[in-house]
């Protein structure tokens, strides 16, 4: 007897090969049959054409922390992930000395926008090696979990105080390569480091891997490559340091390196095409180096006062944004004398800059005054135009009269849905840069493989189904080297989601309060998303969780081939 029969399903099998009629069936958490099946079945679930695929993987998260509080990884469980890798950026929990939590909690902080009284309020802490960490977060899990080994936090347990200071010695390095390989051996599935220069601690203190020079990180990529398993994931900024500098790490260690990140910016909107050529001729060279993409525009959502950021690159901007008192910023963003040079800095100016200039996707998203309401979800272009004004004149009069505190979106990452289309169909881009965990206060990016499914398969075709399905699922398990996922085939684990391809979408963000200490986040909910199923039990049944707990440490392929030898 099958523990589970879903029958009449459109199979996407996750190999990328022509989807198919047909059941599943399912025993111990396996997938034991494709194709047509028949028996009796403890449960029966009738697909009725739904497409039936293996499970996403969301191999760009952050959930590090938030694991602990939230053991079904919403919301990106909502969306047919079922399984999450986290430890990106090479931010980690682990190793860590036990009179050094607060070390590691500023490492986060300020680079994935996480409020401090939220980490400290959820993290339970009482480990001390990787394998511990591993231990703590695994004890009851809704969605299966990898965990890389993030380079801050190695460097951080052997250097301590100096782990922002200074370069190591050859025996510090020795050091840190162990406490890699002590990771690799508890499960690790790759390494990751980065190098963002615009990456920071809470205090604006570097990170501990910006001090690590190429000797260093090297030999920890080669340790990953002596090991046999996993990938190295590498953040770092276009151009810092170059593409082929990916290219040499993936030589060098002989495995998969994913860098990040190839992106479409309205600043310098045809950077995405030179960074595109580059990974290209590291492929030419041998070399693994996939440029990390996005499927989703980021939409960040931002208030004048209390000032949360994005005119920094805007000098007017920036210096009356700041000014210490609300009166002061009120008085300068409403002199006239002052709006042509806001103006030419935030629309005119031809200088590439992350601000996105284009207020025909900067929309109003919250408002206090009545006359207000109906203007929710328009753009400043749009209500510029209603009311005959300049656009600044009607973004910030509208400002003005709500105190500075209504809440505007801005689409700056991802903005250009042509350009996005043709960087996902590179075979050498790899999908997934969701960041869920982090930005919790900025924006919600949980939804990128339904918002692929539903924007960039089905209404712009940029990718087939089939496509689209193994490089969310397959692609990244045989990139970091998860045995056994990522296939709707026997043998393999029952990691599934049932979903309507015609309604499949992303909903636009909410803010829900749920998190430790009282803090709210932005999440998103999805559309057309029927179940998702964790080793052959159901997690999520229409976007609910039914109470089930079958989510399971997901270890790389040396050690689970270990394991059952
Ligand atoms: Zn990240």
């Amino acid at each position: 007897m099958h523990d589970l029969l879903i029958r009449n399903g459109w199979i996407v099998d996750g190999s990328g090969m022509p989807g198919f009629y047909g059941d599943v069936a399912i025993e111990g958490g396996r997938i034991t049959a494709v194709g047509r099946v028949d028996g009796r079945a403890r449960r029966m679930i009738d697909a009725g054409g739904l497409a039936i695929a293996p499970g996403f993987i969301d191999h760009h998260t952050h959930m590090d922390a938030q694991i602990f509080w939230d053991p079904i990884a919403s919301a990106s469980t909502w969306h047919g992930v079922t399984s999450i890798i986290m430890a990106n950026c090479g931010l980690g929990l682990a190793p860590c000395w036990p009179d050094d939590h607060d070390a590691l909690l500023r490492t986060f902080i300020r680079v994935e926008a996480m409020p401090r009284p939220v980490l400290e309020a959820g993290l339970p802490w009482g480990w001390q090696s990787f394998a511990e960490y591993l231990a703590a977060f695994s004890a009851r899990l809704g969605v299966n979990v990898g965990c890389l080994a993030g380079h801050h936090a190695i460097r951080r347990y052997v250097l301590r105080d100096d782990a922002n200071k200074r370069t190591a010695t050859d025996a510090e390095v020795g050091e840190m390569v162990r406490e890699l390989r002590a990771a690799l051996e508890a499960g690790a599935l790759g390494l990751t480091t980065d190098r963002n220069p615009r990456h920071a601690q809470e205090d604006g203190s570097p990170l501990p891997g910006h001090l690590a020079d190429d000797r260093e990180v090297f030999a920890l990529a080669r340790e990953v490559g002596r090991f046999g398993a996993g990938a190295i994931q590498a953040g770092g900024n276009p151009a810092i340091p170059p593409v082929s500098w990916y290219g040499d790490l993936s030589l060098h260690s002989g495995r998969p390196v994913l860098w990040q990140a190839i992106n479409h910016r309205w600043g310098a909107p045809n950077q995405w095409r030179d960074d595109l050529a580059a990974t290209d001729a590291q492929f030419k060279r041998g070399a693994r180096a996939y440029g990390l993409t996005f499927a989703l525009g980021i939409e960040s959502v931002r208030v004048l006062s209390p000032y949360t950021g994005g005119f920094e690159e805007l000098p007017t901007w920036k210096r009356v944004l700041n000014m210490p008192s609300l009166e002061e910023r009120r008085r300068a963003l409403a002199d006239p004398a002052l709006r042509p040079q806001l103006r030419y800095e935030a629309v005119d100016d031809p200088t590439p800059t992350v601000f996105s200039k284009r207020w025909d996707m900067i929309r109003l998203a919250g408002a206090r005054l009545p006359e207000h309401q109906g203007l929710i979800g328009k753009s400043f272009a749009e209500i510029a135009e209603a009311q005959e004004k300049d656009v600044i004149d009607a973004f910030l009069d509208l400002n003005l009269k709500e105190d500075l505190e209504a809440p505007f979106k801005s689409l700056g990452i991802q903005g250009d849905p042509e350009a996005v289309g043709e960087m996902l169909r590179s075979p050498h881009v790899v999908i997934g840069e969701s960041d869920a965990g982090a930005h919790t206060q900025n924006f919600a990016t949980y939804g990128y493989c339904t918002h692929l499914l539903g924007q960039y398969v089905r209404e712009r075709r940029a990718l087939t189904l089939e496509e689209a399905v193994h490089r969310l699922t397959f692609a990244v398990a045989t990139l970091y080297d998860i045995p056994f996922r990522g296939l709707v085939r026997s043998g393999y684990a029952a990691d599934l989601v049932l979903f309507d391809p015609e309604r499949i979408g992303t909903e636009e963000a909410e803010w829900i309060a749920d998190m430790p200490a009282g803090y709210g986040r932005f999440v998103q909910r999805a559309r057309g998303v029927e179940m998702t199923i964790v080793n052959g039990e159901v997690l999520m049944e229409r976007g609910e969780h039914t109470g089930a707990y079958p989510g399971r440490l997901l270890r790389n392929a040396v050690v689970e081939a270990r394991a059952s030898s």
